[in-house]
């Protein structure tokens, strides 16, 4: 039997490596992906080599960029077929007002948060569709449901993720291909690295779980999105200890 084959957008760092870690030890090929360090993911890639026996190759590009996305899938082909789990992942975040983002800041937010969705779905689906199974994982974020002050504008690209995910299933729910997305509160990675430790305990107050959500939290979520009845689809999950 063919081995399952996953594609992560931004696995080098945070959730998306946690994800990556998770499909390994269920025995997933996987197309890992970042923008900027290739030498920290071909390690990372190695290590789930030797550790889980799997394959998995690195592919360092800007998923903002569509071209190199259709570069992406086509080397996914070559070397696996397909992709049969896709989760687009990669994401940066901006903080300040609104008046101080520049029209270069808002297009880049844009791009590598919700037009980089746009790419890989687009790249993706026509093979999960020949094959008639495959699955969608977007990972977005609670200010995509309630919006943030000083985050306007990653809060528009979750807002747009979350529609996006919504409109998708509805068009793939005929080809039995689930689309949903997870909605994170704070997870524990180098995103939230600009807070210190007094303003990491003031937010820590905030939520009612009263700690930050973990990486791995969120691939296990991601797991169980990918094994859950595909008759689950159109669903923003998420998963913030209760926080908004
Ligand atoms: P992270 O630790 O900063 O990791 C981000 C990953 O995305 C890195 O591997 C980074 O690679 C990659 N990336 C960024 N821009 C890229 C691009 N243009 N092309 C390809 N890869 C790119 O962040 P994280 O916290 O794990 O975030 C992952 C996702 O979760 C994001 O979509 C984020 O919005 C979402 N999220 C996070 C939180 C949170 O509290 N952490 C909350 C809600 C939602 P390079 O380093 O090479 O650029």
């Amino acid at each position: 039997m063919k081995r399952q084959t996953i594609l992560i957008t931004g696995a080098s760092h945070g959730i998306g490596k946690a994800i990556a870690l998770r499909f390994a030890k269920e025995g997933f090929s996987l197309v890992l992906n970042c923008k900027t360090d290739i030498t920290l993911l071909e390690n990372f890639a190695n290590e789930l080599q030797q550790t889980y026996g799997v394959r998995a190759v690195a592919v360092a590009g800007d998923v903002s960029d569509h071209t190199f996305v259709c570069s992406l899938f086509e080397k996914a082909a070559t070397l696996f077929g397909g992709v049969d789990v896709l989760v687009n992942n990669a994401g940066i975040s901006h903080i300040g007002l609104l008046t101080d983002l520049s029209i270069e800041e808002w297009n880049h937010i844009i791009a590598t948060n919700l037009t980089s969705v746009f790419s890989c779905c687009h790249e993706a689906i026509p093979y999960m569709v020949h094959q008639k199974s495959g699955c969608i994982i977007n990972i977005s974020s609670v200010w995509g449901n309630v919006g943030a002050s000083c985050e306007v504008a990653y809060s528009a690209s979750k807002g747009g993720v979350n529609s996006f995910t919504k409109a998708l299933a509805k068009e793939l729910a005929p080809s039995s291909i689930p689309v949903n997305a997870i909605a994170c509160g704070v997870i524990d990675t180098r995103m939230n690295g600009c807070f210190d430790a007094e303003e990491r305990r003031a937010l820590e107050d905030e939520i009612p779980m009263g700690r930050y959500g973990t990486p791995e939290e969120v691939a296990d979520l991601a797991w169980q999105l990918a094994t859950a009845p595909t008759y689950l689809t159109g669903q923003i999950l998420t998963i913030d200890g209760g926080w908004q």
